[in-house]
């Protein structure tokens, strides 16, 4: 498969690996927004976060934190953001689903950015609502 995180996993493509077991790894990113910004992976190839398996996708998020308390020792960071964009219009690039752990801190300058914005009034959010709950519950996905 012509994946890079695939190439990373199989050690075809050289990477700074934190973290490996049997089901995510987790290395450095190649061009980090800041430094010692890392990304989770499932070490099978998934291109949507929709189709990783629960065992796999508990992992992930089992692991992500304490990475990114070492991380976020080691370069002096507050805090951190973890982040996973699902498909090309959300900013997905590469696709092989993946957890961007971001160590932050106050000064490093960087702004997420998001936007927020209103419904045009009750009843369309009411409505909104009723369907997303129905279609979630008829698992109708
Ligand atoms: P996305 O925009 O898909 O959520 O993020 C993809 C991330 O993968 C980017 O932050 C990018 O810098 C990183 N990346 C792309 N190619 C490579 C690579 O070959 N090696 C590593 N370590 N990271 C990569
Ligand atoms: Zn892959």
């Amino acid at each position: 498969m012509n994946c890079i995180f695939c190439k990373i996993i199989s050690e075809e493509l050289p990477s700074h690996k934190l973290y490996k077991d049997d089901l995510v790894t987790c290395f450095l990113d190649i061009a980090p927004i800041n430094l010692g910004h890392a990304l989770v992976i499932p070490n099978e190839h998934h291109a949507s976060i929709t189709t990783v398996p629960s065992e796999i996708l508990s992992r992930m998020m089992v692991v992500a934190p304490t990475i990114a308390q070492a991380i976020a020792r080691e370069v002096d960071a507050d805090g951190f953001n973890l982040h996973l964009s699902n498909g090309q219009c959300a900013g997905q690039i590469v696709l092989h689903s993946h957890l961007h752990i971001i160590p932050r801190s106050p000064t490093d300058g960087f702004s997420w950015g998001w936007r927020s914005t209103e419904y045009e009034n009750e009843n369309v959010k009411q409505e909104l609502f009723n369907k997303i709950s129905i279609r979630l519950k008829n698992k109708n996905l």
